[in-house]
């Protein structure tokens, strides 16, 4: 099979670019857990609760595996290190 000489450039150039980012992908964490910093900023989440009003008693906690386990938020697509004790300005009171 005989490959273009520009396609091979072209797919050498993208290899070359993955194998260089993958390192900073993996110290990042981006590659098991990971965070939504924009709404984490823009909901002024933070790792603790606020009074008595904490993720575990929202309604848009999702929990992990067990109750002390990190989870996820329904309000924040792909972050999935939401702390059972945080909170942000967007709690709703679970039913
Ligand atoms: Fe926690 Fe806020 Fe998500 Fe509720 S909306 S689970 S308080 S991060």
């Amino acid at each position: 099979m005989k490959v273009d000489p520009n396609q091979r450039r072209r797919l050498l150039k993208l290899g070359t670019t993955v194998l260089a980012i993958s390192p900073l992908l993996a110290a990042s964490g981006m590659s098991a857990a990971a965070t939504n910093a924009t709404l984490r900023g823009s909901l002024k989440y933070q790792d603790k609760p606020q009074g008595d009003k904490q993720c575990s008693t929202c309604l848009q906690f999702v929990p992990g595996k067990t109750a002390k386990d990190k989870g996820g938020c329904k309000l924040m697509p792909g972050d999935t290190e939401i702390s059972p004790q945080g909170y942000c300005a967007a709690w709703t009171k679970k039913p």
